[in-house]
């Protein structure tokens, strides 16, 4: 029997959308700024060209101008850095954001590097780490826990006091989902495949993150009853009929009968991804031309 309520991402991220479109709508009625995003795309992994297809049709929605830049798979580390500093010096473009991960001959942490920090819209540079860590609300988040935070948002008028637990310390999602809890005034703990006892741990969570990539990892007796689960994990496992499925890092079935919230996999945390970068491009175009974003 499924106890805990079903936290719809695509509902949150269809609204996340609406509110960028019409803040959108209102920077070029009002300041005649149309922001834009460029999205370089190295190789042809067949799931990457799909994740950009996909943000490239939604800029495209609310009104963002999209910069689709498609490069072959043996392209050089300086052909990529000319390219993303032609990007930087362009005012057409707000946002950068380089799909991972690329081929082997390049240095992805340079790259990630020489992304303007202002432009960085994936969050991912070192200067916008800082600015989170550091409380700074001018930060650009990484996509994926801001969106969490939004879902989790949908359920607690106030995190403050909260236990929290965060499974994972990717820089990615761990480190920066810890760091915005930190900054709501949750109690947080960071767990890892270090971590002891890590069922002991989750059991004191009001909020668990699980982002581990292990399929249904976190089991139904980790959750504390009535606590808020997020699952960020994307696994791709054997289903019948030699097809597959995506399943998340918790196992939903057994969760939601504890839990007092969870988020599906599919269609919880995934779409709160793509809205959240186009919020951050809006953002970014706002901070560019200063002015004042909105809080979304
Ligand atoms: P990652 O870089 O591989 O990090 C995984 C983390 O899990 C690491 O910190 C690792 O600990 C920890 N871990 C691994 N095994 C563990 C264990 N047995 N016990 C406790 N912790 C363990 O992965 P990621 O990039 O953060 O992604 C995590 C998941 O989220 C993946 O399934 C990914 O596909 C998914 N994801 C989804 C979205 C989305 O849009 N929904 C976006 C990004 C990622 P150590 O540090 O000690 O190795």
């Amino acid at each position: 029997m499924t106890r805990a309520q079903i936290i719809d991402g695509r509902a949150a991220a269809n609204h996340l959308q609406r509110q960028v479109r019409d803040e959108v709508r209102h920077l070029k009625d009002m300041h005649h700024v149309t922001p834009g995003l460029a999205v370089v795309l190295v190789g042809d992994d067949p799931a990457s060209g799909i994740y950009v297809r996909n943000k490239s049709r939604q800029s495209e929605e609310v009104g963002i101008a999209s910069f689709a830049h498609r490069l072959p798979s043996d392209l050089r580390q300086s052909d990529l850095l000319t390219l993303i500093r032609g990007l930087n010096a362009d005012e057409r473009v707000h946002g950068i954001l380089v799909q991972l991960p690329l081929p082997p001959q390049i240095n992805a942490d340079e790259i990630i590097d020489a992304v303007h920090p202002e432009k960085d819209v994936d969050g991912f540079h070192i200067v916008n780490a800082g600015r989170l860590a550091v409380g700074l609300r001018d930060a650009m988040v990484p996509c994926t826990p801001l969106g969490c935070l939004t879902l989790l948002r949908t359920q607690h008028s106030e995190l403050s006091g909260l236990n929290a637990v965060v499974i994972g310390r990717s820089n990615i999602v761990g480190k920066p989902m810890a760091n915005l809890l930190l900054a709501e005034h949750c109690t947080v703990t960071i767990a890892h495949s270090r971590t002891r006892d890590l069922p002991d741990v989750c059991r004191r969570a009001d909020i668990l993150v699980a982002a581990v990539g292990r399929p249904e990892f976190v089991r139904g007796d980790w959750i504390k009853p009535g606590a808020t689960v997020i699952d960020v994990g994307i696994n791709r496992v054997d289903a019948e009929g030699g097809k597959n499925r995506i399943v998340g890092d918790v196992a939903f079935a057994e969760a939601a009968e504890v839990a007092g919230a969870i988020t599906p996999v599919p269609g919880g945390v995934g779409p709160m991804t793509i809205a959240s970068l186009m919020r951050n491009t809006m953002v970014a175009a706002c901070l560019q031309r200063g002015i004042e974003p909105p809080d979304l």
